[in-house]
C-alpha cells in the first residue's frame, strides 16, 4: 500500500514527532492505494500500548477505511456550496427593485447630459466649455453604472471567496447601498452608528455584504406590518474589550416570537410564506466560517436585533 492522494503522503515527520513527545496515540487521514489498485480513504491510527515497553517496539498500526464518510463529507460540502449560491440568488432577487432603481439613474441623468450637451453645441455659437462639462458629467455616471453592474455580477457569480482585510464601516455603507431604494419605498428610516477608527477585519466583502444585507431586509420585512410607531433601522459597528468587532442591526418590528428562537438559524427555519428559511442559516456558516458569532434577541422596546462579532486582524498583537 501507498500512502498518497486527499491530504497527501502520510506524514511521517509528524509521527516521528508524536513518538519523541511520547504521545501514546497518533492518527490522520489520508488516501492510500490498496494492493488491487483501488483509491480509498482511511483514517490511520498508530498506537503505542503504555504498560508495554514501548522501546521493545510494540505498535499497533490501524487502517480505518472512512471513504464512505469522506465522500458523505464532500458531499455535504458541495451541496452547502450550492445552498449557499441559491441563497445568494433570493438574496439578489430581493434587491432587483434597489438595483434597477440604482441603474436608472444614472443612466437618466446621462440622458439628459447629451441633451443638454447637444443643445450647447447646436448654438450659433457652440459653448465647447458648457458641452464639455456635460460629457464629463455622461462619462462619470456611466461608471457610476458599470460600478453598479459590477457590483450585482460579483454577487452573482458563483466565485469562490477572497479573503482580503476589509474595513468594517465601509462594506456597511455598501452593503446599505444595495438595498436604498428598498428601504425608502417601504418608508424605513436608517440611523447609521458606526465606531471611528476600528482595525480592519480579514474576509470576503462579498459574503461580508451578504450577512449585512440579510440582516437589514429581515429588518425591513419584521417592520412591514408596523403602522403605530416609525419604522426604523439602527445599525452600528463597534468593537468591544476582547478587541472583537460587532456589528447590529436593530428594528422597531415584530420581534422574535419565543417560541421560534432556538430556530432562527436552523437551515428552512421559515415564518414566512414565501421565505426560503436559509437567509439566517447561510449567515451563520459565512460569520462561523470566519471565527465569530452571530445571535439575536428582542429589544426592551419593541423589535429585535440581530449581531454578529468577527475577529479583528490586529486583534492578537494587542494581547
Ligand atoms: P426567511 O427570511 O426566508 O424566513 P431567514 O433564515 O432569514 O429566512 O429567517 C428565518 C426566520 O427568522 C424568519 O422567517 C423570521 O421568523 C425570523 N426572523 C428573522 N429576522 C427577524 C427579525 N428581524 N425580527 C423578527 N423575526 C425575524
Amino acid at each position: 500500500m501507498r500512502g498518497s492522494g486527499a491530504s497527501g503522503q502520510i506524514r511521517f515527520g509528524r509521527i516521528l514527532e508524536s513518538r519523541f513527545k511520547l504521545e501514546w496515540s497518533y492518527h490522520e487521514e489520508t488516501r492510500i492505494v490498496t494492493l488491487d489498485g483501488r483509491r480509498i480513504d482511511v483514517l490511520f491510527t498508530i498506537a503505542r500500548p503504555e504498560h508495554v515497553d514501548s522501546d521493545a517496539g510494540l505498535v499497533l498500526y490501524g487502517f480505518i477505511d472512512i471513504t464512505n464518510s469522506v465522500r458523505t463529507r464532500e458531499k455535504l460540502q458541495e451541496l452547502q456550496a450550492e445552498l449557499t449560491h441559491a441563497a445568494r440568488l433570493s438574496v439578489l432577487g430581493e434587491l432587483a427593485a434597489s438595483i434597477a432603481h440604482e441603474v436608472n439613474h444614472p443612466i437618466g441623468a446621462m440622458a439628459m447630459n447629451g441633451e443638454a450637451g447637444l443643445r450647447w453645441l447646436d448654438r450659433a455659437e457652440p459653448n465647447i466649455a458648457e458641452a464639455s462639462d456635460a460629457m464629463r458629467r455622461i462619462v462619470a455616471d456611466a461608471r457610476r453604472a458599470g460600478d453598479i453592474v459590477a457590483r450585482i455580477r460579483d454577487v452573482a457569480l458563483r466565485r469562490s471567496p477572497q479573503q482580503i482585510s476589509l474595513a468594517l464601516n465601509e462594506v456597511i455603507g455598501e452593503a446599505l447601498q444595495c438595498v436604498r431604494y428598498e428601504l425608502q419605498s417601504k418608508r424605513i428610516r436608517v440611523l447609521l452608528d458606526p465606531a471611528p477608527g476600528l482595525p480592519p477585519v480579514l474576509a470576503d466583502k462579498i459574503q461580508l455584504q451578504q450577512v449585512i444585507v440579510n440582516l437589514i431586509i429581515n429588518g425591513a420585512q419584521a417592520m412591514a406590518t408596523v403602522d403605530d410607531r416609525p419604522r426604523q433601522l439602527v445599525i452600528r459597528s463597534r468593537q468591544d474589550e476582547t478587541g472583537q468587532l460587532l456589528v447590529s442591526v436593530q428594528d422597531s418590528g415584530v420581534g422574535i416570537n419565543l417560541e421560534h428562537a432556538n430556530r432562527l438559524f436552523e437551515a428552512f427555519f421559515t415564518t414566512k410564506s414565501d421565505g426560503m428559511g436559509m437567509g439566517l442559516s447561510i449567515c451563520r456558516t459565512i460569520i462561523e466560517g470566519y471565527g465569530g458569532r452571530i445571535w439575536a434577541s428582542n429589544n426592551s422596546g419593541p423589535g429585535a436585533t440581530f449581531q454578529f462579532s468577527l475577529p479583528s486582524i490586529i486583534r492578537d498583537d494587542r494581547r
